[in-house]
């Protein structure tokens, strides 16, 4: 299989086109709303179109109100979406028909295996690395069994904007991995490349805890003949107690009674060196100062902490 370094640290030519794609898991916490600002803005500032996919892939861990909610919180904050939003539940078709594209190349198999197996395994160490335990024994599909992609043992790296290099060989680093869950939904992986395809997303930026995914995205682009987005991940915010801002560390919702502090906010953790008294400007006006003087390599490589969010 050809595996090779994508070399990306050059942005594309024109048409830009980029997105932003939460998960309805909460509603829009401040880290969220950090990766929204960067990506619309590095969108607009390239003539881009700036485009919203909404990846309401996982039922068991969302929450109903949390679409609605994250795009009022959008708007408020003046990030006004281009085209219409596209929503992974409504995506499955899609995802059944490259995951037949894979089998007909041989590259996918049914894995019977257990979180509780794997767990015994690995001395329950975590989930990290899939042993291939069931690659070989060609089990027959059933409703409990998940689907996994067969990796091999190249190293496939990229030249992230804001990161630098990134690779590493996903044979070793997470043997073969889901597809399609054994609860039946669809993984992140699989869906994430189907629908950066069908929307023509050229540039993605988002957090940088998917850093470490974007290799096996890059494999299945590979794998499906798609085109490859050049990559920007920027920092996460993290807590006081160093942790990531998320549903899971109890993050607070951005407050939609005050965008302009929020922006300005988001300005400052992305190295944008805001003036001081631009907090005190209409939302409008801050927009401008920001596409006037956005420049992404002012944003800095490493999570960061901000207080008061
Ligand atoms: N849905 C993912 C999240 O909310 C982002 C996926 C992506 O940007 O590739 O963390």
């Amino acid at each position: 299989m050809l595996v090779k370094t994508l070399s990306q640290s050059q942005p594309q030519v024109l048409p830009y086109r980029g997105r932003f794609a939460p998960s309805p898991t909460g509603p829009l916490h401040f880290g969220s709303l950090v990766t929204a600002v960067a990506s619309y803005l590095e969108a607009k500032t390239r003539q881009g179109h700036w485009l919203l996919r909404m990846e309401d892939l996982d039922p068991p861990r969302e929450i109903p109100t949390a679409a609605d909610d994250i795009l009022r919180t959008l708007e408020n904050h003046g990030l006004q979406w281009d085209e219409s939003i596209l929503f992974q539940s409504q995506r499955h078709e899609a995802y059944d028909a490259a995951i037949h594209r894979l089998r007909l190349q041989g590259l996918i198999y049914h894995c019977n295996c257990s979180r509780k197996k794997l767990l015994e395994r690995q001395g329950g160490s975590g989930l990290q690395i899939y042993p291939g335990t069931c690659r070989k024994e060609k089990h027959k599909p059933s409703s409990q069994s998940a689907i996994r992609i067969i990796t091999d043992n190249q190293e496939i790296g990229f030249e992230d904007r804001i990161q630098g290099y990134f690779g590493h060989n996903i044979g070793q680093a997470v043997g073969d991995f889901v597809l399609l869950r054994a609860d039946g939904w669809f993984a992140y992986q699989l869906a994430v490349v189907v629908d950066d395809a069908e929307q023509g997303v050229s540039d993605i930026v988002r957090g940088s805890d998917l850093l470490d995914n974007t290799p096996r995205q890059i494999y299945l682009q590979q794998l499906l003949s798609f085109d490859h987005p050049t990559y920007a991940h920027v920092p996460v915010v993290a807590n006081q107690k160093g942790e990531k801002l998320s549903k899971q560390t109890s993050a607070r919702a951005v407050s939609d009674s005050a965008p302009n502090a929020n922006l300005f906010k988001a300005l400052d953790f992305l190295g944008q060196q805001p003036p001081a008294e631009l907090v005190r400007y209409e939302l409008r006006d801050i927009w401008q100062w920001a596409c006037q003087n956005w420049h992404l390599d002012k944003v800095p490589k490493r999570p960061k902490i901000a207080l008061d969010v």
